[in-house]
């Protein structure tokens, strides 16, 4: 019988977005809720030091 895991996750920043891109890739389907209405962060700091080495940002990010 097929396990039913359900997982919530508050918050989509930096933390929410890094356990939801770890539980996709571990075949899980997380839901995500952010109160705010844009998801992630600006970026403060330069863009190589602030991204996941097989996601990076996309070229149209210039930081
Ligand atoms: C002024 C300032 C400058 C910074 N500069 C840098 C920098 O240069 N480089 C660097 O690496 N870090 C910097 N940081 C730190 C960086 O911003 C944080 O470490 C990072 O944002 C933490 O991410 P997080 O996902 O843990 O939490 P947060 O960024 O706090 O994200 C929490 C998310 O949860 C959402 N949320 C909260 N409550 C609810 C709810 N009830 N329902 C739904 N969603 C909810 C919020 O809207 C938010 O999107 C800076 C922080 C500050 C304040």
């Amino acid at each position: 019988m097929e396990k039913k895991r359900v997982v919530i996750i508050v918050g989509a920043c930096v933390s929410g977005l890094t356990v939801c891109k770890d539980l996709l890739e571990l075949d899980g389907r997380p839901t995500l809720f952010e109160a705010d209405t844009v998801l992630g962060t600006e970026l403060q700091t330069p863009r190589p030091m602030y991204q996941y080495s097989d996601f990076p940002w996309p070229e149209s990010v210039t930081v």
